[in-house]
């Protein structure tokens, strides 16, 4: 099916390899997507695709107008990339000591503007609108790139309808779209405890009250939550991922500062998480003569929820792509901002498996080794067309 449009991926491929691996090369770091913005500015313009600079920062919206007054169609790719220290030995590595396109964020601009020249190419067939929406700073947390976007009205003018967007993962072998409906990634909530204790001479424990010893009795707390006070049906994580407390061996600290994450797939559950570590964990820590002091991260990434009826549909169109195969997955407890988007127009976020035993590519995202197959990206291509052109 869509012969001619399958074609024009295929023509444009080496393209889209050449522009990944010119990204690749010049890695930004979330909220700097300065010089990857500049080049996704100039392909759209150069393919005659209206575009909006600076949405929300680094952001950038192009939109190509349908036939008809139909819907319109959002496509998302991120932009940034991570703190890391590439080691790939690829010919085309980073030129950034320390900074790494190792989340495929690169692969997703590539794709993303190639979908955009073949559907620009078929401007007079197409039945929707189209945005294509490159979003800065997805691996920032918390504010992110997608909020201060849909605030700066990427979303109006025209109103989209339906949101769309892939990314490539290690986990998955390639030829495979990994997709769910419904939750498919979890809300990332972060957690910070403060614990207060009464600093004194080590060899004086029964002189001072041990933050450190009451912060270990918090942790057994946190992970009781999930298994004695949470229903065992729905997935839970809870992390403490740092603690920092004391100077010296023989003094016992005043503080103890702890921090961690919360991974949750449905919202009741989140929010009962966090009402349970926040009356639990202040009183038990009082039960020990210290205090606590509980704060959560403002605007935390949501739930990636995918709309039941559009996910099947966007599963029967990405199946009819040859060469590629439809597997429906579990839910990642990972957390992403597009869910910002898809709380504002339902659509699907799905997974594109980048993993080739055969050619070495073995790692997983954010991995300093991590990179995507290359001869896969014309089919991620594809999909952002094909959904492009579907009946909504
Ligand atoms: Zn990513
Ligand atoms: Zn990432």
């Amino acid at each position: 099916m869509n012969g001619s449009l399958r074609e024009d991926v295929e023509a444009y491929s080496n393209k889209i390899i050449e522009i990944r691996r010119i990204i690749h090369q010049n890695p930004e770091l979330s909220y700097h997507e300065f010089e990857t913005a500049k080049l996704i500015a100039e392909h759209l313009e150069m393919d005659g695709i209206e575009i909006r600079k600076g949405v929300g920062g680094t952001g950038v919206v192009g939109i190509l107008y349908g036939k008809n007054k139909g819907k319109t169609i959002g496509l998302r790719a991120d932009m940034d990339a991570l703190p890391v220290q590439e080691q790939t030995g690829l010919p085309f590595s980073s030129k950034k000591e320390g900074v790494m396109h190792a989340c495929g964020h690169d692969s997703h601009v590539a794709m993303l503007l190639g979908a955009a020249h073949v559907l620009a190419q078929h401007r007079d067939e197409l039945p929707n609108n189209v945005k294509f929406i490159f979003q800065p700073a997805e691996e920032d947390g918390g504010e992110g790139g997608a909020l201060p976007m849909i605030r700066d009205g990427a979303l109006e003018n025209p109103h989209v309808d339906h949101i769309f967007g892939l990314h490539i993962v290690g986990e998955a072998p390639v030829g495979i779209f990994a997709i769910k409906t419904g939750a498919i990634m979890a809300a990332s909530d972060s957690f910070k405890i403060t614990v207060t204790g009464k600093g004194g001479h080590g060899s004086l424990p029964d002189q001072s009250i041990d933050p450190i010893y009451v912060g270990n009795q918090l942790i057994s707390a946190l992970y009781g939550i999930r298994s004695r006070y949470m229903t065992q049906t729905k997935p839970l994580v809870i992390s403490v991922c740092s603690i920092h407390s004391g100077k010296k061996d023989n003094i016992i600290p005043d503080k103890l500062v702890m921090e961690g994450t919360i991974r949750t797939l449905d919202e009741d559950l989140r929010k009962e998480v966090k009402s349970k570590i926040g009356t639990m964990i202040p009183s038990l820590a009082s039960s020990f003569g210290a205090s606590a002091e509980v704060s959560f991260m403002e605007n935390a990434y949501p739930i990636t929820y995918n709309d039941p009826d559009i996910t099947k549909r966007v599963m029967g169109i990405l199946s009819k792509i040859d060469g590629m195969k439809v597997v429906e997955i579990e839910a990642v407890m990972g957390g992403e901002d597009v869910s910002r988007f898809l709380q504002k127009a339902p659509g699907t976020y799905y997974f594109f498996g980048t993993r080739n035993d055969q050619k070495g590519l073995i790692y997983f995202n954010h991995n300093s080794r991590f990179t995507s197959d290359e001869d896969y990206l014309k089919f991620g291509t594809l999909s952002h067309v094909l959904l492009a052109m579907g009946e909504w």
